[in-house]
């Protein structure tokens, strides 16, 4: 099971750090809301631990973004606050539970362990497409029942799409999963994969569309008859 501690007071950090590792589980840290999109990137992990007051701004209103990335993840708020509206507000944004500072070593296991538990019990239900299924829990891509085999990349690109279904999905967000932080891809790499990947799509007979919004992204659709 691993964790992301995003927290940027060094010594709550090291706190949770040392419980959480003693208690098994694998742990990453970072300090803002920034670095976690980046490691969402890098690394699936099970379970985020998530500070309001970040140097980058308040957590809870990257959690969209977060869930974007992976949405199996869990996500436990902490709050420096006992106050209502602000657990409320945080559960709002689609937080799994909060937990609020300050708090003892078995209250923070307890947590945990219960969201990590509810995990398990619950596969996500595949995302559909036209006639394409993208099942989260085995990263499958078929096409009315038939496997695709796509190219690494291409296959990235389209589990960024599917994720974000009916919505667009940002250059940005598609770029970073798509190619990590690789400052040596040129800017038009992108288009010539959507490009490669709507013709697979195409040949495939998906039902789908990748859409280009100008200034924006990409959107995947259900391809118009
Ligand atoms: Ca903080």
């Amino acid at each position: 099971m691993k964790i992301l501690i995003v927290e940027d007071e060094a010594e709550i950090r090291e706190f949770v750090l040392n419980q959480l590792t003693i208690a098994g589980f694998e742990c990453d840290c970072v300090g803002f809301a920034e670095e976690a999109l980046v490691a969402l990137v890098r690394q699936r992990y099970d379970l985020m631990l998530l500070d309001r007051r970040l140097p980058d701004g308040d957590g809870v209103t990257a959690i969209g973004k977060f869930r974007a990335l992976q949405p199996t993840l869990r996500i436990l708020v902490v709050t420096a606050s006992d106050e209502l509206q602000s657990k409320v507000a945080g559960l709002d944004a689609g937080a799994d539970d909060y937990l609020t500072k300050p708090f003892a070593p078995e209250e923070l296991l307890a947590r945990v362990r219960a969201r990590l538990r509810e995990f398990r019990g619950e596969p996500l239900p595949p995302i559909k497409v036209g006639a394409l299924t993208y099942d989260p829990a085995t990263t499958e891509v078929s096409i009315a029942g038939r496997p695709l085999i796509l190219h690494r990349r291409e296959f990235s690109l389209l589990e960024a799409l599917v994720r974000h279904v009916n919505q667009v999905a940002p250059r940005k967000s598609v770029m970073l999963e798509v190619y990590g932080e690789d400052d040596a891809v040129s800017p038009g790499a992108l288009d010539t994969l959507v490009s490669r990947l709507r013709r697979r799509l195409e040949e495939a007979q998906a039902g789908a569309s990748i859409h280009l919004v100008r200034g924006r992204g990409y959107l995947l659709t259900e391809a118009a008859c």
